[in-house]
């Protein structure tokens, strides 16, 4: 990645440190340039382009070799030859950096605390563009023309702020306003100030970003981040922090280097993290569980918030459950006005939502939950050419992949397909994604499920040959291409739910697969959920129905004695759907499993939202003994290998009521699981000879069950590939999807 990244200007530069003569110029396969001068100063140059790179530069290979002399006497930037718009790709946001942190904050700078501050190395790139190719006149910035000043920076290829195109400054840019609830302008000084004053003093602030807005409250203030709580619905999921600066993350949270090192870098992921015993935070940011998500500021107007206002802030999505992000200031006002106090906002149009990424150190490299902004769209590199592809993705947790050559390019996250803002927005990316990739595919795939909207949205599609690809299956190749591997591996998707290939719900899939194709090779041995979707909210569902599986009438009693069954459920009735068998969908999910194992531990019965329970029961398991694993069983039947965990869940049931520690059978459930999915691929490694294992899955974002697992199957001499750049979840599904698609196409 050389274009757009300020590569020119810095070859520019150190040519002149080195003082040779010769010009750069943007090419569609990279950057060209020729130097003249002593071979000495050439050797010099070229070591100091390799080792020292603007930030967001990424050179994948230097050639170089000996031309005839010109007689040049000066260096130049000439212009991009037949550059194509698809060569030059759009830059994700960046974190400001640390020279306009420094002048941000420098009294005799022309910036001094002006909350637009950015440079080539840093800003907002995506969420600011209208169209393509990037230059300011397609940019938000566009109603902002450049003052002498900032013009000079614009055009002097010596400057920091060269073809820097949200370049601004406080005579010429965008400007903060703060407002109250009802959208009128709040009267009085300086809209940071008194934001700053508001946050302090409790209120909710919703605070324009660089995606979209948040909703900040001083997160060591109980009783403002519970009304916060209660006016988001009262839901419970987990809000994030933003930390002044990495000292105080090292206050809240339990950090080592490279934890460190993903929370400064310039994409500024929410990383999930280690609560540290006795920090200042209210119990409310995250309920029940043992991390916290943090992340450090990323904008000018974040570090104005934070610098002298409260040390911590909750920074959560400024939106109703489930849907897009809020963008618009007018919009802003109309959603959020019942939930915020105040409206920090600004006349710098968000044109592109973006979502903040999620990501987790796993084995001492970032795992991401969500790969959005600082990430997106910046392509995927393949291993290979494919044939242009757009995939569509799952349903929920969604994002759109555009396949062109050898780049994957996977959109922001785009959330649930359950509201029609999101299936607007979903509309909106796709368009966004086919431009950015510069390709209108003639090939659309899709997942099975015919009830994603997703996937009725594909069928919409005209003039398209529409390719589907099983949900699994798309887990396991979204990982193949992660890693850069092709051929056939034993596939471990380890999922929530998905649509088999015969109509039932799959989710615990040991598949030997390739990218085009793949044999269900195993499986979970299929279960009821009593009453359908509301086993998915109430796991004692799918708990009672694996104890009745092994224990027969006993399950009953069992039951009574865990106090499984909450308060008024009419147990005649529920005994009788299960007996009859009506309203009570077969499973092979393992999200499923989690859900039943965390109830039958007493972690919840019901859930405010999916896997509420399972991660209780991670957090739980983190600080638990293994003992020794428990106990499941492998059948082979219908020609797969069927994985019985009922008897797991039945043990788990007696070991609590004979006393076991809650942890230690935690942490005893995850071991076992890790070994029967080791067991299953150590079968069918036996039968195919294949000794390469990919895992992917939602329940892969477990890291205990992750980890345990990749020491399981490396025990077994397997090669085993998790996630790196895409998230084990339904965000990567896109991918997996163009990924095979355009491997049938080949
Ligand atoms: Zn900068
Ligand atoms: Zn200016
Ligand atoms: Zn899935």
């Amino acid at each position: 990645m050389v274009q757009g990244v300020g590569f020119r200007p810095f070859i520019y530069r150190t040519a002149k440190l080195h003082n040779l003569a010769g010009l750069v110029q943007n090419r569609s396969d990279g950057v060209r340039v020729e130097v003249e001068g002593p071979a000495h100063r050439i050797e010099a140059f070229l070591s100091n382009v390799l080792e020292n790179p603007p930030p967001l530069a990424r050179i994948s290979s230097v050639t170089s070799g000996e031309i005839a002399c010109r007689g040049e006497v000066d260096f130049s930037i000439i212009e991009s030859d037949a550059l194509t718009q698809a060569d030059v790709h759009i830059s994700p946001d960046i974190a400001t950096c640390g020279e306009c942190v420094k002048e941000l904050f420098d009294p005799g700078d022309r910036r001094y605390r002006y909350p637009f501050i950015n440079c080539t190395n840093c800003g907002p790139r995506l969420t600011i563009i209208s169209d393509v190719p990037y230059d300011r006149s397609r940019t938000s910035m566009s109603r902002f023309p450049l003052c002498s000043l900032c013009r000079k920076e614009y055009e002097n290829p010596l400057d920091r702020r060269f073809h820097a195109e949200p370049n601004a400054c406080p005579e010429c840019g965008p400007r903060l306003q703060l407002l109250q609830s009802d959208g009128s302008e709040l009267p009085g000084g300086d809209p940071v100030t008194e934001a700053v004053r508001l946050l302090r003093e409790g209120m909710v602030v919703a605070v324009k970003g660089i995606g979209g807005f948040h909703l900040a409250v001083n997160a060591a203030n109980g009783d403002a981040v519970e009304r916060l709580r209660i006016k988001k619905n009262r839901e419970e999921k987990p809000f994030a922090l933003m930390v002044r600066d990495i000292e105080s993350a090292g206050r809240i949270a339990l950090l080592d280097d490279e934890e460190k090192k993903l929370l400064q870098s310039p994409e500024r992921p929410i990383l999930l993290v280690r609560k540290k015993p006795g920090a200042v935070i209210s119990p409310a940011v995250s309920p029940g569980l043992t991390t916290f998500g943090i992340m450090l500021p990323y904008t000018p107007l974040h570090h104005l918030l934070l610098n002298k206002g409260c040390e911590v802030l909750v920074m959560t999505s400024a939106n109703e459950i489930d849907e897009p992000i809020c963008i618009g200031n007018n919009e802003a006002v109309k959603r959020l006005s019942s939930i915020a106090d105040y409206f920090l906002v600004h006349n710098r149009d968000i044109l592109v939502r973006c979502d903040d990424s999620v990501a987790v150190s796993v084995m001492n490299a970032p795992y991401f939950f969500r790969r959005s902004r600082g990430y997106a769209p910046a392509p995927l590199l393949l291993h290979r050419s494919y044939p242009a592809v757009l995939a569509l993705g799952a349903h929920l947790k969604a994002t759109v992949c555009v396949l062109r050559d050898s780049h994957a390019f996977l959109s922001p996250h785009i959330g649930d397909l359950s509201t029609p803002q999101a299936r607007d927005f979903l509309h909106e990316t796709v368009t966004l994604m086919r431009r950015i990739a510069a390709s209108e595919p003639g090939v659309v795939a899709c997942d099975l499920h015919p009830d994603y909207y997703s996937t009725r949205a594909a069928f919409d599609m005209e003039g398209v040959e529409l390719l589907r690809v099983q949900h699994h299956h798309a887990h396991v190749v979204s990982c193949m291409a992660d890693n850069g591997i092709t051929g056939r591996v034993i596939g471990l998707a380890m999922d929530g739910t998905g649509y088999g290939e015969d109509g039932t719900v799959w989710g615990g899939e040991f598949l030997i697969a390739d990218e085009c194709a793949f044999t269900r090779a195993g499986h979970i041995h299929t279960f009821i959920l009593p009453g359908g979707e509301a086993a998915i909210r109430e796991p004692w569902r799918v708990a009672m129905a694996l104890l009745r599986e092994h224990c027969g009438d006993e399950a009953q009693a069992l039951a009574s004695k865990l106090a499984l069954i909450p308060d008024g459920v009419d147990i005649e009735f529920f005994n009788e759907i299960m007996r009859k068998k009506v309203l009570c969908p077969a499973t092979s999910s393992m999200g499923r499993i989690f859900d039943a194992a965390a109830a039958v531990l007493g972690f919840r019965s019901v859930v405010n939202f999916e896997a509420q329970a399972a991660m209780e029961m991670e957090a739980a398991a983190e600080s638990g003994e293994c003992g020794h694993a428990l106990s499941h069983e492998v059948m082979k039947g219908n020609g797969a290998y069927q994985l019985h965990l009922a008897p797991l869940i039945a043990a788990l049931a007696h070991d609590r009521l004979e006393g076991v520690r809650i942890p230690d059978l935690a942490r005893a459930f995850h071991r076992t699981i890790a070994e029967a999915l080791a067991d299953v691929a150590g079968r069918i490694r036996i039968d195919t000879g294949l000794d390469r294992a990919v895992l992917s899955g939602g329940c892969f974002q477990n890291r205990i069950l992750l980890r345990d697992t990749v020491e399981c199957l490396r025990k077994n001499k397997f090669k085993v590939f998790y996630h790196r750049r895409v998230p084990a979840n339904d965000g990567g599904i896109a991918l997996g999807q163009a990924v095979s698609a355009g491997a049938r196409k080949l």
